[in-house]
């Protein structure tokens, strides 16, 4: 056959592991998430991470199909990429920016940074001056996470600093939850107590602002969370992070992480396995070798724990997982040979194996199993 096709072989993304991503997913959360909201209440698709590993564009892009109205981003560079893809909405930094160069890349491509301070709201007054364009910029405040955000006490006095910048247009004032998916804790009514108490003396001189306050766990909980606008991430990838929501929301997953089986072996009783040989077989066994490793995003901690799926059944994973590679207990499954496709997460036949599984089993969260993915696993949108 000709050198084309050769070269064209070797490039098959689904040579040895990759990722496959569902848009129609994504579109279908969001119109979910948009559905369950009020009508005045805008969603934000939280496209950080590279929209969870998910591919940032193809994300947002879903999302926006499926009624997101703005979206939220961490970094000034993720923000800089989707508005050089040709992506026109409000996108909101949801981390904080330190230079002026910075905040005049972030002014220059219109992007909202969130401010906690009044050295960040002066250097935006400095940089929209100088450039004579109007900076609208979201204020935070700290209602009980501690990380970004400026003092409950200073948030009034911090406010009528940005009033008096000229060229700073404070479009809202948000919080951020830290305990939205643990249903026992006190701590979310607290923050919701302050965030109220905080609304209740803008409202009157600043009626048109946004607020906004819920994550995912935070807009599935409770409405009265809502406000103007919900910044939901985790949901919109199709997971909830309150298990009693999982399945009656119609929530659907859109990322599968597949890999091919590329050797089989047979192996006598009494035989170490892999670095370390935590396992040791107790039989004559079959062992097959898949092409996908901790270096792909399948993380060491999983070792000897991890359930995929082969022909919709599931298999385990015996050893230690390596850098490239990682091996199956196939002994009772003659339908498996070289090229068998292995489903590490996603669904395959009636069964599914999710990143909450995977969570469990390794001591992670969700949101870090998913961000997890690595470079060298093409995503292939479907
Ligand atoms: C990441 C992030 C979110 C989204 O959180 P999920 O739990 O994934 O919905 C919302 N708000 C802020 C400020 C965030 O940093």
């Amino acid at each position: 056959m000709s050198k084309s096709q050769t070269v064209l072989v070797n490039a098959d993304p689904r040579q040895r592991a990759w990722i496959e991503i569902q848009p129609a997913a994504i579109e279908s959360n969001a119109r979910i998430l948009k559905d369950l909201i009020a009508d005045s209440c805008l969603l934000m698709a939280v496209v950080k991470a590279d929209g969870y590993g998910h591919g940032a564009q193809t994300v947002a892009r879903a999302a926006l199909l499926g009624g997101a109205d703005t979206l939220g981003v961490a970094t000034l560079q993720e923000g800089l990429e989707l508005r050089q893809s040709g992506i026109t909405c409000p996108i909101l930094l949801l981390g904080n920016l330190i230079n002026s160069e910075e905040l005049a890349a972030c002014l220059h491509s219109r992007l909202m940074p969130t401010i906690s301070s009044s050295r960040e709201a002066l250097l935006c007054q400095k940089v929209a001056e100088d450039r004579g364009v109007k900076f609208r910029v979201h204020l935070k405040v700290d209602t009980g996470m501690t990380r970004l955000g400026c003092d409950l006490t200073k948030a009034l006095a911090l406010i009528q600093t940005i009033d008096r910048c000229n060229d700073v247009d404070l479009q809202g004032v948000y919080s951020h939850l830290a305990l939205a998916d643990d249903e026992f804790s006190s701590v979310t009514t607290k923050q919701y107590q302050r965030f109220e108490e905080l609304l209740g003396s803008l409202k009157q001189k600043h009626h048109d602002l946004c607020f906004h306050l819920a994550n995912s766990a935070g807009t599935l909980r409770d409405q009265a969370f809502h406000y103007d606008m919900v910044r939901v991430g985790l949901a919109l990838y199709g997971y909830s992070p309150l298990k009693k929501f999982q399945g009656d929301l119609g929530l659907q997953p859109a990322l599968s992480l597949k890999a091919k089986v590329t050797l089989v072996r047979e192996v006598a009783k009494g035989v170490g396995v892999s670095y370390g040989h935590r396992f040791i077989t107790k039989r004559s066994s079959r062992l097959a070798v898949v092409g996908i490793g901790y270096a792909d995003g399948v993380s060491r901690a999983l070792s000897g724990r991890l359930l995929v799926l082969i022909n919709g059944r599931p298999l385990s994973q015996v050893g230690n997982i390596t850098m490239d590679q990682l091996v199956l207990d196939v002994t009772d499954r003659l339908d498996v040979g070289p090229g068998s496709v292995v489903t590490l997460l996603g669904s395959d036949g009636k069964n599914c194996i999710t990143p909450q599984q995977w969570s469990d089993w390794s001591g992670s969260i969700p949101w870090e199993v998913l961000c997890g993915f690595k470079n060298r696993l093409p995503r292939i949108v479907i």
